[in-house]
């Protein structure tokens, strides 16, 4: 049994590693069965996009790896350590080990649909914040590093500006700056241009794409097919907390089998 789970977690010959790892995942709220047994698999240097309707659990399947949601059932690993969760006592979960689940977020990189810069802090300020005080990185080290990554997302002249006089997409861009001042195995982006004005979501699924040809890991949610398909290694679709359907981008774009995953497209194109 054991030889057969150490055998699982081995990368084929010649594959990369799994650096996100799902299986048969429920997640309940109450009565509401929002995921019903989803699996999936990222491997390093991958891109896996999510896509589906509103309400489909999208939100909810990315919150569960990165242990904002616990889930009911199922089993989650991220680079091949699996969370640990016991039942706490009203019939739903809670984490084992508070410590393991900061090691794990230690490794992921979120950022949401909405900005979620700090808003009381500059920008090189709200780049540094978790290296320095969580991480334990020394500040001229955390700075020199940030002032890099704003670089990177075309921020370096903004480094000492507050959120609030920049533009949703250099907030967005920042905030991906941010989450990867942590230097994470894997990136976890949801919908992040979904609240952009038209005119800057370009920008910022740029700085995504950049990160994407650069070989980042990375799981997306996204309602931009087009860049789904130019980016994605994989593309999962999910329908009403499972998946109906996942595959290599030209197929599930260019020959989708699932006749609601043919009716999405047509409604998001
Ligand atoms: P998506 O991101 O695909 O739009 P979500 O994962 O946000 O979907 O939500 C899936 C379903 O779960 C929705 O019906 C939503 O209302 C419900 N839901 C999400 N979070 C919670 C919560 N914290 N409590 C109760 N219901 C929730
Ligand atoms: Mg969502």
């Amino acid at each position: 049994m054991m030889q057969a789970r150490a055998d699982a977690m081995a990368a084929p010959a010649g594959e990369p590693a799994e650096a996100i790892h799902i299986e048969d995942l429920h997640k309940k709220f109450g009565l509401l069965h929002v995921l019903k047994g989803v699996s999936l698999s990222a491997r390093d240097g991958g891109v896996v996009a999510i896509i589906g309707g509103s309400g489909s659990g999208k939100s909810t399947l990315l919150r569960c790896i990165n242990c904002l949601e616990n889930p009911t059932s199922g089993l989650i690993r991220v680079n091949g350590e699996e969370i640990r969760l016991k039942d706490d006592g009203h019939g739903g979960k809670m984490p084992a080990d508070r410590r393991q689940i900061e090691r794990i977020r230690s490794r992921l990189g979120m950022v949401f649909q909405s900005f979620n810069l700090w808003s009381h802090m500059t920008l090189i300020e709200n780049v540094i914040e978790v290296p320095v005080h969580v991480l334990g990185v020394s500040k001229a080290e955390a700075t020199a590093t940030g002032e890099a990554l704003l670089e990177r997302v075309g921020l370096a002249e903004k480094r000492d500006v507050y959120p609030a006089f920049l533009s949703g997409g250099q907030q967005q861009r920042g905030a991906i700056a941010r989450a990867l001042a942590i230097q994470p195995r894997v990136m976890l982006f949801d919908e992040p241009t979904s609240a952009l004005d038209p005119e800057l979501v370009g920008e910022v699924l740029k700085v995504i794409g950049d990160l994407a040809r650069e070989g980042r890991t990375m799981v997306l949610v996204t309602h931009e097919m087009k860049f789904a398909r130019e980016v994605a290694s994989h593309v999962v679709y999910l329908y009403n907390g499972l998946v109906e359907e996942e595959g290599p981008p030209d197929q599930l774009f260019g020959a989708p089998r699932s006749e609601r995953l043919q009716q999405f497209l047509r409604t998001v194109s």
